[in-house]
């Protein structure tokens, strides 16, 4: 297939800022966007040509989405996989439901990673409050119980230690949903790999980040991460036998916990652009979202090269430091354009180069 052209139309659903960079980088190409998000005034529909305000599976907007638009790509994981199915069927979706499949249940994932050879943390399920004494014994402490699904920056989460003592209702406490208990990893750091495939199925990693969370949100990604080149190389295989396996076409973000003799464990991956792959607009000639654009639309894909450097999130009132940042001449600001600031919010980051 020829890769589509100039003028033609590329839908994202979901509105939040990496729709926003998604469709800043599809602009370029000179691809008109619309985007499908309930929220009215979102980050992505700002500079999008066109925005249908409807929830994320409702039929008509879907149908409406599949007639505009020549490919349909998504920027969060969680889109309901029937209605992804649906629209699979009506136009080009990109990457296809499976990875939302497999990306949308934490089982079914860390059962993925492990069948294509990546190890994880130790796992097991609970699915009724009975099985929480006998999985947490069988698990160990400490552990980290999670929700299957919807789970994100951390939330539905709790972590026990050996002297946690377990709430009595801790399957009601998590919301009466499936969970997942996880053996907790002793990993000396965080570190996220960023790959492309293409549809011809041509692969291409960026350089692994060092990642370091506070409350489990995203903070600051150092490039590249400081780990030996055979964990660097280890990461980008891994990234690469992940998309190789989803038969994907897109970008996806892996992330690793990195173990004290450099070994690697898949934590967990995101079928779309990621957070911890900001940095790739200031210093790659392709960044994560021309990447992903070139992707789905069926361009071969750009050059992942990079140069040190660090990005840092600007969460919440973080958000007032950013005309210093901007004076200082140092950093580059990318603000996501949302009218309210609140606690935990990602309202922007900043990236500069590293000696
Ligand atoms: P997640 O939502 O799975 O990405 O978890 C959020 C953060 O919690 C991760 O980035 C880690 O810092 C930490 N974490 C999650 N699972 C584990 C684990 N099994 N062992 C150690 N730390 C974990």
């Amino acid at each position: 297939m020829s890769p589509l052209p100039t003028g033609a139309t590329v839908g994202i659903i979901g509105g939040g800022q990496l729709g926003r960079m998604l469709a800043l980088a599809a602009a370029r190409f000179g691809y008109r966007v619309v985007v499908l998000e309930p929220g009215p005034d979102c980050p992505a529909a700002q500079v999008a040509n066109e925005h249908l305000v409807a929830p994320y599976d409702d039929p008509d907007a879907l149908a409406t989405l599949a007639e505009r638009c020549h490919v349909v790509t998504y920027e969060f994981e969680n889109v309901p996989l029937a209605a992804a199915r649906t629209l699979a069927t009506k136009v080009v979706l990109r990457p296809g439901p499976e990875a939302l499949r497999v990306a949308q249940d934490r089982l079914v994932e860390k059962e993925f990673l492990r069948s294509i050879g990546l190890g994880t943390a130790s796992y097991a399920p609970i699915s009724r409050a009975d099985d929480v004494g006998p999985v947490l014994g069988a698990i160990g402490r400490p552990c980290i119980v999670k929700t299957r699904r919807l789970g994100y920056d951390g939330k539905g989460q709790l972590r026990l230690d050996e002297a946690s003592r377990v709430p009595g209702d801790l399957y009601r406490h998590l919301g009466g949903v499936p969970l997942i208990a996880e053996g907790f990893v002793d990993f000396v750091c965080e570190i996220s790999v960023i790959t492309a495939r293409s549809v011809d199925g041509d692969i291409r990693s960026f350089t692994p980040a060092a990642n370091e969370h506070r409350d489990g949100i995203l903070r600051r990604s150092v490039v590249p991460a400081d780990v030996s080149p055979a964990t660097l190389e280890a990461a980008a295989a891994a990234g690469a036998a992940l998309v190789e396996a989803l038969d994907y076409v897109g970008v996806l973000g892996l992330e690793l916990f990195v173990l004290d003799d450099g070994s690697i464990l898949a934590n967990e991956f995101a079928p779309r652009v990621h957070n911890s792959g900001h940095w790739t607009e200031l210093v790659c000639p392709s960044d994560q979202f021309e990447q992903h654009v070139r992707a789905v639309t069926g361009h071969p894909l750009g050059d992942p090269t990079s140069a040190p450097c660090e990005m840092v999130n600007l969460i919440g009132d973080e958000l007032g430091g950013w005309t210093e940042l901007v004076a200082s001449g140092d950093w580059r600001v990318h603000l996501y354009g949302k009218g309210e600031v609140r606690p935990d919010r990602k309202m922007g980051h900043a990236t500069r180069r590293l000696p």
